[in-house]
C-alpha cells in the first residue's frame, strides 16, 4: 500500500539522489539514461566506449566528451565507482557498493534534509558487527544497519552573534 506510483522509468534511489544533489549535478536526460545503464545492471561495469554504444542504442544523442564528463562527475561525487581496466588502459565503471554494514544518516528536523555519514569510525562498525553476530546466534541473516540521527543541520543552527 506505500508503493508511490513510479514517474520515471527508472527508478533513482534516495541514496544516489542524495549524492547528486549534494554534488550539484542536475537531473538532466542525459543523467538519467546514463544512470539507467548501470541501474539496470547493477553488477555490471561499462568501459566509456561501452556506454557510449548503450546510449546511442537507445536513442540518446549524446557526445563522446560529455559522457566522459558525466561518467567522471558519477565517479567524484560517489555515485560510480572507476576502475582501471589495465588490459584495455581504460577506465571501466560500476555503481558504487552502498550496501555497506552501516549506513547511517542523520536528517534535519528543521528542512528534513537527509544527509548520508559515508565514515562511520571503528567504534561505530564495531557496533554494527556486534549487531549482527546477535542476529546470527539467533539464526537471522542480518545486512545493513540504519542508524538514524535527527537533529539540526548546519544550514539550520542559528548563527552565533560574532564575539
Ligand atoms: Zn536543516
Amino acid at each position: 500500500m506505500s508503493a508511490r506510483p513510479a514517474k520515471e522509468p527508472v527508478a533513482v534511489p534516495a541514496d544516489i539522489q542524495a549524492r547528486l544533489e549534494r554534488a550539484g549535478l542536475r537531473r538532466t536526460l542525459a543523467t538519467r539514461a546514463v544512470l539507467g545503464l548501470f541501474l539496470a545492471n547493477p553488477q555490471g561495469t561499462l568501459s566509456h566506449a561501452q556506454a557510449l554504444v548503450s546510449l546511442t542504442a537507445r536513442g540518446l544523442d549524446i557526445n563522446r566528451v560529455t559522457l566522459y564528463r558525466l561518467l567522471d562527475r558519477l565517479a567524484a561525487c560517489g555515485v560510480l565507482q572507476r576502475h582501471a581496466d589495465d588490459g584495455a588502459r581504460t577506465w571501466r565503471y560500476g555503481l558504487a557498493d552502498h550496501e555497506q554494514g552501516l549506513a547511517p544518516r542523520f536528517e534535519c528536523d528543521a528542512c528534513h534534509r537527509q544527509f548520508r555519514l559515508t565514515e562511520a569510525s571503528e567504534p561505530t562498525r564495531a557496533v554494527a558487527t556486534d549487531l549482527f553476530r546477535t542476529l546470527a546466534r539467533l539464526g537471522h541473516q542480518g545486512q545493513r544497519v540504519d542508524l538514524s540521527i535527527h537533529g539540526t543541520c548546519a544550514s539550520c543552527v542559528p548563527q552565533e552573534p560574532a564575539a
